[in-house]
């Protein structure tokens, strides 16, 4: 992520809703890809902005209202009887916005295609009973199905997120995160199943045809040993190779997003060209930071080849270049 300018030069941040020096209310233009000052712009503030507190874009000039280019696609929201659940909301549509715009970067679509009969990319935000008493549903599981992400809202509770990533021995797990991966079923769905990529996704991850509920049963009764060697991103990647794709899609927007961000701050200063040696290099960088401060590994992961080649993959598909 780049940072912006207001009007005044004050530097701005993506997640801002006004500028620290002037007071002016500014907003991201999903159309322009910029922060922009709402009131000299002549922009429309999003509703869930001004009524929730829980978005901070601005409708594009050629959209009529009352939602922006993100909140539109939020078709579910959690119950917003209580303070909390705007709160979870709030974590949850904060980094949808950060994954949508990496993909509006990457130019990738994610509205419907009714002629190859792609459904729009949509979000369906759920509780269940572990939060909610009230709620019927006892388990709301965190997936994608026909171009709807759906997410546990209990994954913007720190404590519930905690615990889960603590039981189930993962490395890393945000909401970013899961926003993230879930894109990547969407986008294998739309961009590789049935496409010119799809041998070379074989190759890599292997059939995705392999029964899915199966395999997924058996990990959990029988979790492989992490060991970088075999080739995989993440505990999670062994299960499935349509889970190995999500969890490889998920890194490489990590990747990009955070070498954006180290560009923009002139911590790096090469060519896109060489991201995979840059991420090498700053990826080691912020986690030396990190323990610095005393904190886990920013990004507690190991890069072998063969992750490597399937990131290299990822690149070709998210850039829409021709298979090499
Ligand atoms: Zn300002
Ligand atoms: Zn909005
Ligand atoms: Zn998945």
């Amino acid at each position: 992520m780049k940072t912006f300018k207001c009007v005044c030069g004050q530097i701005i941040y993506f997640d801002n809703t006004h500028c620290l020096n002037c007071g002016e209310r500014v907003g991201f233009d999903p159309a322009s890809m910029d922060m922009v000052n709402t009131d000299l712009s002549g922009h429309q503030v999003c509703h869930n902005s001004l009524k929730y507190n829980v978005c901070n874009w601005v409708i594009e000039k050629n959209e009529s209202g009352p939602l922006c280019k993100s909140c539109r696609i939020t078709h579910i929201t959690p119950n917003l009887s209580t303070i909390e659940n705007i709160k979870r909301w709030r974590i949850l549509e904060s980094a949808k916005r950060r994954l949508l715009y990496s993909l509006l970067k990457l130019n990738l679509p994610i509205a419907a295609d009714p002629v190859n009969k792609h459904p729009a990319l949509g979000f369906e935000f759920l509780e269940d009973q572990s939060t909610n008493p009230l709620v019927a549903e006892e388990y709301v599981r965190t997936g994608h199905t026909m171009g709807v992400i759906t997410i546990n809202t209990s994954e913007a509770d720190d404590v519930q997120r905690e615990i889960t990533r603590s039981l189930m021995k993962e490395a890393y797990r945000t909401p970013l995160g899961h926003c993230r991966h879930e894109s990547g079923h969407y986008f294998y769905d739309r961009l590789i199943k049935n496409s010119e990529y799809q041998s070379s996704f074989v190759e890599l991850f292997g059939d995705a045809g392999l029964d899915y509920e199966a395999a997924l049963a058996d990990y959990y009764s029988n979790p492989p040993r992490h060991q970088p060697e075999a080739g995989y991103i993440s505990l999670y990647a062994h299960s499935h190779p349509l889970e190995d794709w999500a969890e490889c899609w998920a890194h490489y927007l990590h990747i990009i997003d955070t070498l954006e961000t180290a560009r923009n701050a002139n911590i790096i200063d090469s060519q896109e060209d060489d991201w995979i040696h840059d991420w090498l290099r700053l990826s080691v960088i912020l986690n030396e930071l990190n323990s610095s401060m005393g904190q886990s590994f920013a990004y507690p992961f190991v890069l072998t080849q063969r992750v490597i080649i399937k990131l290299r993959f990822i690149h070709q598909v998210a850039g829409q270049l021709p298979p090499s």
